[in-house]
């Protein structure tokens, strides 16, 4: 991995970094790039701004980690409220919502990070959309994917995420790419071990075109979760290859990212969903995206320093 990346994904854990962050001068605007806001309405707002460009959305109400029950709670009454406020305005065909299981509890006890997911798919269902659920470091990959196999038994919709730079992650795909089953590639956004991961960006790509040829060759439906132009296009033609129509798989990619790009692709016919998080905790998703590009990263330093 690059070493600015490695620092970078350090300072996510770091209490006093996350502190300068939080209360420099600028960082509010820097951080309304990438993140919707901090309440439902924002959520809200964010999600009818998208559909009037005609792109879906899935909404991460942002935490992760989560250290007690309490905690977990308050995350799925905020998913409940949004489903709801979702469902009132008519926009719960534009808009389903992504859950980190151990935001609602999954290192306290996988049991009730189970029930808080069932709780919020319930909802999801009543309000007439679905829910996808996150995937995060390796050592949670088993764990959250049989969760989703329990979920499934009951909502064959949920949506399973995969990362094409676990070395695993071909097997999985295998599993997974079956009728009517909901599967997001992305290419993996956490520091992890040469033992399980592709440590070169090419054989991330490799893995991730071998991926998509096998969702697309199945019969699920497959979420494309990538800002890499040429990944776009090298699946868009796989797509093709594959006899899928537009509407039997979808582009997703992460709110604030390539924003023309996203509504090129929506304009041209393509089915794009944005990922749109908000709420307080936005500290750990900010860094997890400053560490993906080093750009960024000078964007923020000078918004971080900057005294107006
Ligand atoms: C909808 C969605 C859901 C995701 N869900 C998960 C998940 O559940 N688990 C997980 O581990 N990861 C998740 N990710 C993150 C993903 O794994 C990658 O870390 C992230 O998408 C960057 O990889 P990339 O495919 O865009 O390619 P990269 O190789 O990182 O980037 C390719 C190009 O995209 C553009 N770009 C990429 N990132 C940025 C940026 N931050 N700012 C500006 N331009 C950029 C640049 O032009 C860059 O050259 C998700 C990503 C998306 C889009």
């Amino acid at each position: 991995m690059h070493p600015l990346r490695s620092l970078i994904l350090a300072a996510a854990g770091n209490e006093t970094i996350q502190h300068a962050v939080a209360t420099a001068p600028l960082a509010r605007s820097v951080v309304q790039r990438f993140v919707a806001g901090v309440t439902t309405d924002a959520a809200v707002r964010a999600v009818r701004g998208l559909a009037d460009d005609g792109l879906h959305a899935s909404l991460d109400y942002l935490g992760e980690d989560t250290g007690d029950a309490a905690a977990a709670e308050r995350i799925v009454q905020a998913y409940l409220n949004v489903l709801d406020r979702l469902h009132a305005e008519g926009l719960a065909g534009w808009a389903e919502v992504s859950v980190k299981l151990s935001a609602v509890g999954l290192r306290l006890d996988p049991v009730l990070a189970l029930n808080n997911a069932y709780r919020i798919c319930a909802a999801a269902e009543q309000c007439g959309t679905t829910v996808t659920i996150d995937m995060e470091d390796h050592t949670t990959t088993d764990a959250t994917l049989s969760a989703l196999a329990e979920l499934r038994r009951t909502w064959p919709w949920v949506g399973a995420v995969l990362q094409s730079y676990l070395r695993r992650t071909e097997n999985d795909v295998a599993a997974l790419a079956v009728p009517g089953s909901r599967v997001r590639l992305c290419k993996g956004a956490y520091a992890e071990p040469p033992e399980v991961a592709f440590e070169g960006r090419h054989d991330v790509d490799l893995s991730y075109v071998r991926c998509a040829n096998a969702l697309l060759e199945g019969g699920g439906y497959p979420m494309f979760a990538t800002h890499d132009p040429r990944l776009v296009s090298v699946v868009a033609e796989r797509a093709r290859w594959f006899g899928r129509k537009r509407g039997g798989y979808e582009f997703q990619m992460l709110y604030g990212i390539r924003p023309d790009e996203q509504r090129k692709l929506a304009e041209e016919g393509e089915t794009v969903r944005v990922y749109v998080p908000y709420g307080e905790q936005w500290y750990g998703y900010l860094m997890r995206r400053l560490a993906e590009r080093p750009a960024n990263l000078a964007f923020f330093l000078r918004a971080l320093v900057s005294r107006s």
